[in-house]
């Protein structure tokens, strides 16, 4: 099996979707590795670095020719994708709602591709989700942009002159990014709160040593994740969580629907109601954001409150945000090269059934068919 590992296309985008620290595990798997010159750059990888059991090849088109195997980040460019010969296995978060013509385009030329967003969330699948190894990196980093956007600090300080009352970080959201911020910000000595409409969070959220925010409102949806509220929910929430929000100096959002935009949770009139300095980091920016007043990828001030809603927060930390995707990679490849070195996409299994987005010419995952079809 030839597996191929080109640069990503997307600007700012940092990550990789192999590190030489696993190379010898994809080598296990008795496969050939190509890596584009320069993949690994951005990651601070230099292109020494792979190894002997790497060939680097210049530009996509070379690094591309003859692969069985694509491990990707993001998704192709339609170029690219018409380049790969029918059949060949590739790896990468789509998206399909925001990239229809990329998924057109790997229907039509047959491209059996594994979108990496649609792995199930259940426990045999731990090993190979990327969603939760990449959401727990923003979670963590939404907590220091948090801390170092403040004028103030985060742990009760003692001083000569007297004491300094610890700050109050609420965030809502507890999911994977949400219980990783809820940690950091506890870690950094902050009274942490934290809200979710699945009441099953309560206990991971109260194990990390922060509040659960009780609105009363629970709202399961299918698979593990949330499902939209109703307007009569969105009321009850917003009267228990307004005074939440305005005695915060840190607030925290993660919301999200799997295929929808990101609930509106912080509208600008509890903004305008907020501490003087407050900070909210809105780590729901790329589907849109969980306030009225964020503006994706940009910074914006309303008052005296400051909103920051960075994209792609995972290629900050491109190092390790590479290395987990990688191993997640190499994992879900176990699933489908044999130890005689061969392609088995076994339908039966439910993490390989689960995860496909396009086999054969046709969109095989019915949300996203629906979607671009
Ligand atoms: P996500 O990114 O889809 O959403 C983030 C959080 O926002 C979720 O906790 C969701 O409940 C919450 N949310 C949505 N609407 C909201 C609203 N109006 N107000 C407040 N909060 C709102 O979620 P995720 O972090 O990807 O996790 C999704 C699910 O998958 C969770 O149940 C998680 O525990 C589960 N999961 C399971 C495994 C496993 O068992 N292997 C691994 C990872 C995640």
């Amino acid at each position: 099996i030839k597996i191929a590992i080109p640069k990503e296309n997307a600007s700012g985008e940092k990550r990789v979707a192999m590190v030489p620290a696993v190379v010898p595990k994809l080598k296990k798997l008795g496969v050939d590795i190509k890596v584009q010159k320069g993949a690994g750059v951005a990651t601070r990888i230099p292109d020494e670095a792979w190894g002997e059991d790497v060939s680097l090849t210049s530009g996509p088109a070379k690094t591309l020719s003859g692969a069985d195997i694509v491990l990707r980040v993001g998704p192709p460019s339609i170029k690219e994708v018409e380049d790969l010969k029918p059949g060949t296995v590739l790896f990468s978060f789509v998206y399909a709602n925001r990239n229809p013509d990329v998924v057109k385009a790997l229907r039509d030329n047959k491209i059996t591709c594994f979108a990496m967003e649609l792995v199930p969330r259940t426990t045999r699948a731990q090993a190979m989700d990327a969603l939760s190894s990449q959401a727990a990196l923003a979670g963590y980093h939404g907590a220091l942009l948090g801390a170092t956007h403040l004028a103030r600090i985060l742990p009760m300080m003692t001083f000569a002159v007297g004491s300094i009352r610890p700050a109050k970080v609420l965030v809502m959201g507890a999911g994977v990014a949400g219980l990783q911020a809820i940690a950091t910000a506890r870690r950094l000595g902050a009274m942490v709160e934290g809200y979710d409409v699945r009441s099953a969070v309560k206990e991971q959220v109260e194990s990390l040593g922060a509040k659960f925010v009780d609105t009363g409102v629970k709202a399961e949806g299918e698979g593990g994740y949330a499902r939209e509220l109703t307007d009569d929910e969105k009321a009850q929430v917003r009267e228990v969580i307004t005074k939440h929000i305005q005695a915060s100096d840190v607030v925290i959002t993660t919301a999200a629907i799997p295929g929808r935009p990101s609930p509106k949770l912080i509208d600008d009139e509890q903004i305008a109601g907020m501490k003087s300095g407050a900070v909210i980091i809105d780590l729901a920016a790329e589907g849109g954001g969980n306030t009225t007043a964020t503006k994706p990828g940009e910074s914006v001030e309303v008052g005296s409150v400051l909103i920051e809603a960075p994209l792609n927060i995972p290629s900050r930390l491109a190092e390790h945000a590479s290395e987990l995707y990688a191993k997640n990679l190499i994992n879900f490849l176990g699933l489908i090269v044999t130890e005689e070195g061969e392609l088995n996409l076994n339908w039966e299994d439910d993490i390989v059934a689960g995860s496909v987005l396009t086999h054969e010419g046709e969109i095989k995952h019915e949300a996203s068919r629906q979607a671009v079809e």
